[in-house]
């Protein structure tokens, strides 16, 4: 499929990378030193955002002032890559005390990602998103998984190195299956134990070592369901910085309506003919499901269509 086929949120992200150059210390020095570049911020994951034309902008920080701000720059300061020809950087703050009541009074204030994700651009969503997804890495991984010594930040923060075993670490990222059956003209739709009672989605779950997506997604369904899966589709993917999965969007078609939710990740489980697929999106239906900015969203839109 092309490149752009389905732009799932938190996809987009338009700075250019340049991740040959991340381990090039004196090459991110220059870009540290340069006052074109800037800084995006997000503390406690929550990005720092102004107001203009009446929607919410990521605020761009001068370098020098955040640099200032970071509580250990080397640490807290991520290289994104480059916009427009300048470098765009992304500061952790971690602290108790909300930071625009200090250092970054008058620069806007810190909201959930989530509430974001839909009223910012695509492109700034999927910045932010890449910053919180390698920052949580980070923070969950400050110590070695091989020895237990104390990691240091390399390659202006994409990578980890022990000081005692040298042994490397990156940022991980933790594929999810996330798909919908279908059968004939109807597809089905599952809700969560701990759900409320009209919230349905698609069926998902980890992938497990030693599995492809597609042995993963006919487990899911087998165990989740008793569905009895025949083909497997992929649709699209999606960064989910919650804290570092990949959502794989897959349509499966299984043998048969005979589902059998396990009572204990499913509860229940409705067919859905088109119409009422189309119904259930519109908001016109009474069964709800995620919206537009969930991969779920976007398999049953593709398959209503
Ligand atoms: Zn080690």
């Amino acid at each position: 499929m092309p490149l752009s086929a389905v732009q799932n949120t938190f996809t987009g992200n338009p700075l250019d990378r340049v991740s040959d150059r991340r381990g090039d210390a004196a090459w991110i020095a220059e870009r540290l030193a340069d006052p074109g570049s800037s800084a995006v911020a997000l503390w406690r994951g929550a990005p720092l955002v102004t107001d203009a034309e009446g929607a919410p902008r990521l605020s761009r920080l001068p370098l020098a002032l955040a640099v200032d701000a970071a509580v250990r720059p080397a640490e807290d300061l991520l290289f994104l890559g480059m916009g427009r020809g300048s470098a765009v950087f992304a500061l952790d703050l971690q602290g108790e005390v909300d930071p625009t009541a200090g250092l970054l009074h008058g620069r806007g204030r810190f909201q959930d990602l989530r509430s974001l994700a839909t009223v910012l651009s695509a492109e700034e969503a999927a910045v932010a998103a890449t910053a919180k997804h390698v920052f949580e890495w980070q923070n969950r991984h400050r110590f070695c998984s091989a020895c237990g010594h104390r990691s240091d930040p390399a390659d202006a923060g994409w990578k980890r190195i022990c000081p005692s075993c040298r042994a490397e670490h990156f940022p991980r990222t933790d594929p999810v299956v996330i798909m919908l059956p279908v059968h004939g003209d109807r597809c089905l739709l599952g809700r969560n134990a701990a759900w409320p009672p009209n919230r349905f989605s698609a069926l998902a779950g980890f992938l497990e070592p030693g599995e492809s997506l597609e042995e993963a997604c006919a487990r899911e369904l087998k165990e989740e369901a008793g569905l009895e899966t025949l083909s497997v589709a992929y649709h699209s993917s999606q960064p989910w910085p919650y804290p570092s999965s990949l959502m794989v969007g897959l349509i499966a078609e299984v043998s048969s309506e005979q589902a059998t939710p396990d009572q204990t990740e499913l509860a229940e489980v409705r067919w859905l003919g088109r119409d009422e697929a189309r119904a259930v999106l519109a908001g016109g239906h009474e069964i709800h499901t995620p919206p537009p900015l969930a991969i779920a969203h976007q398999l049953l839109r593709t398959w209503a269509a």
